[in-house]
């Protein structure tokens, strides 16, 4: 794909979400949802069902509008402008093509709408179907085409207005894995390469952070953090966070001062003491769970203790090892796979902590 200077943008654009709320009946959609979005970034919305992406997604474009809170584009309140006037390319998780208009109409639809002379259109719409690799499919109907060459043609007819803002609504939740890595890519070179400022609604967590420069993680129509990728796998601001993004183990611990006494361990613990638990805290210390990664846990044959391995699962380079502890808690260690041969099931084996952990957490049970 190349890009030319008739889609790339001249400025990016900001965008802020200001204390968004939004109630459909007894159900709140959107309880002050606060977030600003970096000119030229793709921000991935993540989240459990229900926890308010597409409708936040939906007030930027326009469909759907706050019952209290402002939308702003570039430092303008666009909150009661209508949809057709907010310069936003909206690309749905169903297709959504017209199915009686060729991919190259499809393309050009909006340009009609706005008037734009018969030759200029269809130049313009050849352009951008080049521009998402389907040059040569123009004049196929939507029928004749795979998903997700329909899924390109539906970005293609989303950038053709060259809106300020791109909006994806689980572009590829409708096809299957092998696709969806491909498009995947796809979408974000061509994002960057166009430099526009992309909201992206998924509740894949990988697909977020492969694609995302920075995920914002919803939860019950509120923001629980926003961070790159990097930063919220490894230093995860809430518990919720920390078990929502990647896979994660809780283990009993007690916690005094900075200080977390873990498999017989002693570790030190960054922060400040997991809400709830102050109160209880005394001399001995907190009851807590720690909270670690599986490629941060270490396992190890030995004879001894009732500490047995319950589950090995093969993933290629490593091996996903469940050793159940001697309280029954159940923690998850990825181990290199020649290092797993030896630990199958029923094994006895001695679990440490090389690394701080993640976090400490309030007791759940
Ligand atoms: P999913 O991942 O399942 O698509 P989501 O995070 O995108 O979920 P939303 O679609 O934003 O969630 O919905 C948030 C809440 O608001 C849900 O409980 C949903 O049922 C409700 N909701 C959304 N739109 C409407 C509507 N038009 N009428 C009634 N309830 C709605």
């Amino acid at each position: 794909m190349t890009v030319t200077t008739l889609t790339t943008l001249e400025k990016a654009a900001t965008v802020e979400f200001r204390g968004l709320r939004r109630e459909f009946g007894p159900t709140v959609a959107l309880d002050g949802l606060d977030l600003n979005v970096r000119p030229g970034e793709l921000l991935a919305l993540l989240g459990p069902s229900g926890c308010g992406k597409t409708t936040a997604l939906r007030m930027l474009a326009g469909f759907e509008h706050p019952d209290l809170g402002e939308v702003l584009v570039d430092g303008e309140d666009v909150t009661r402008v209508p949809a057709h006037r907010r310069d936003a390319g909206m690309v749905f998780q169903s297709y959504s093509l017209f199915p009686h208009l060729s991919a190259v109409d499809n393309v050009a639809f909006g340009l009609r709408m706005r008037k734009v002379r018969t030759a200029e259109r269809r130049s313009r719409a050849a352009e951008l179907l080049d521009l998402v690799g389907l040059g040569d499919k123009g004049e196929r109907f939507p029928h004749q085409l795979s998903g997700g060459q329909q899924q390109r043609v539906a970005l293609a007819r989303a950038l053709a207005l060259r809106p300020r803002v791109l909006l994806l609504d689980e572009p590829l939740s409708a096809l299957d894995a092998k696709v969806r890595l491909t498009l995947r890519e796809e979408i974000r070179r061509l994002q960057q390469e166009l430099g526009i400022t992309t909201l992206f609604v998924t509740h894949d967590q990988e697909e977020a952070l492969s694609m995302a420069d920075r995920v914002a993680v919803l939860r019950a129509g509120r923001l629980e953090q926003c961070a790159a990728p990097a930063e919220l796998y490894g230093r995860p601001a809430t518990a919720f966070v920390a078990e929502f993004v990647g896979t994660m183990s809780r283990i009993p611990g007690r916690l005094t001062k900075d200080v977390v006494e873990v498999l017989g361990q002693r570790l030190p613990v960054d922060g400040e003491a997991p809400s709830g638990a102050s109160a209880a805290s005394g001399t001995s210390g907190t009851e807590v769970d720690v909270l670690v990664r599986p490629e941060a846990v270490r396992v190890r044959a030995d004879g001894g203790g009732s500490t047995r391995v319950v589950a090995t699962a093969f993933l290629g380079a490593v091996t996903r090892v469940t050793v159940r502890l001697a309280d029954a808690t159940e923690v998850k260690a990825d181990l290199p796979t020649h290092e797993a041969a030896a630990l199958s099931a029923g094994a006895a084996v001695t679990v440490t902590l090389p690394e701080r952990p993640v976090l400490v957490a309030e007791r759940t049970n």
